[in-house]
């Protein structure tokens, strides 16, 4: 058994990696504020404390509660649109918190750290697939503020000793195959759960953002990977960090374009998705597809559930099941 401090683990992909780790009999400590995570994410079994990263008593308290031998740090503004009208909050936020946590396990002697980040790091790629080694080239605050912690991590390593993995996600999707956790961001802004909802008839018509980029059907190709296949590379991580720091591309290395998305919605809802075609979105690249040679032949890590069609059906069985997300109310 190992003891695990892990930042924003009542998030989306936090959920689901502490969700891992209890499964494998590990001690859990979550530090979470619940200004977009759920209390009822946490599963029992891991302790939560809800306090802001910025509140350095707070994280100090969670270091001595905790006695982590590594940090597991989600917790962070992910919404790129929103990082393009509030740049400087963004940086200071992701990048400020980050950086000041990676600094407490320094102070702490905690040698290991796993960072979420995210293919945004990319910018607008020219080729696909990504692999690690692709120009880096932020296209926005957030992606910025990730790459500014990877940095921050590299420097860390180099002066410090600390080992670090930084996981750079492609479309985290999809829900917990056995139906605790799942997908409940407000606002919603991500494909799967959007195109859900309107094929249930809760939501207004899906707008499809762009119908005219380079590719087959005119609509964007991401890369979208199950977020418990997510979790499992986290765990093989970590174990790699006995080894050496790590960086790794993390999709299914498969595209799917949106109209690929909804088709896969309806198949699964046994009713279409209602879409209007909309102007694109300031921002959105036209083809996101991960190369993940480099944590294949590390780990041997693999999707298990590499199919759209496996993906979609998880997080509609988890929106059927929870048509209100965890809770309306705030901190739920
Ligand atoms: N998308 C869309 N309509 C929506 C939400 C998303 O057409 O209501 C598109 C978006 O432009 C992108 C893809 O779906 O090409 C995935 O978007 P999402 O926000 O889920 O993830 P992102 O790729 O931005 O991380």
């Amino acid at each position: 058994m190992s003891r695990y401090l892990v930042t924003g683990g009542a998030g989306y992909v936090g959920s689901h990696v502490v969700a891992a780790l209890l499964g494998r009999g590990d001690a859990v400590t979550v530090i979470d504020d619940l200004s977009t995570g759920h209390r009822a994410a946490v599963l029992p079994g891991a302790r939560l404390i809800v306090a802001d990263l910025a509140d350095g008593a707070a994280v100090e308290a969670a270091f001595a509660a905790a006695r982590p031998e590594a940090v597991l740090h989600f917790a962070a503004r992910s919404l790129v649109g929103e990082s393009m009208r509030d740049p400087l909050g963004y940086l200071a936020d992701n990048a400020g918190n980050g950086i000041a946590l990676i600094r407490a396990c320094i102070r702490h002697g905690v040698g290991r750290f796993v960072l979420s980040s995210t293919a945004a790091l990319f910018g607008a790629p020219s080729a696909a697939p990504i692999d690690e080694d692709a120009p880096i080239a932020p296209a926005s605050p957030y992606g910025e503020s990730k790459w500014m912690l990877e940095r921050a991590l590299a420097w860390a390593g180099r002066v410090h000793g600390l080992r670090y993995a930084a996981l750079r996600y492609f479309n985290a999707a999809g829900a917990d195959p056995a139906g605790r956790l799942g997908e409940d961001h407000d606002p919603e802004t991500h494909l799967i759960p959007l195109a859900i909802d309107a094929a249930l008839g809760r939501r207004p018509p899906l707008g499809i953002f762009g119908t005219d980029y380079p590719t087959p059907d005119g609509t964007c190709i991401r890369d979208y990977v199950h977020v418990s296949d997510l979790a499992e590379a986290h765990l093989l991580a970590l174990a790699r960090l006995e080894q050496a720091s790590v960086t790794y591309n993390l999709g299914s290395a498969t595209g799917h374009s949106v109209r690929a998305v909804i088709e896969a919605v309806g198949r699964a809802a046994g009713r279409p998705v209602p879409v209007e075609a909309k102007p694109r979105r300031a921002g959105d690249p036209a083809c996101l597809i991960a190369g993940c040679a480099r944590i294949r032949a590390d780990t041997g890590w693999t999707p298990r559930l590499p199919s759209l069609d496996a993906i979609v059906e998880t997080a509609l069985a988890w929106r059927l099941a929870h048509p209100g997300g965890y809770g309306r109310a705030k901190g739920v």
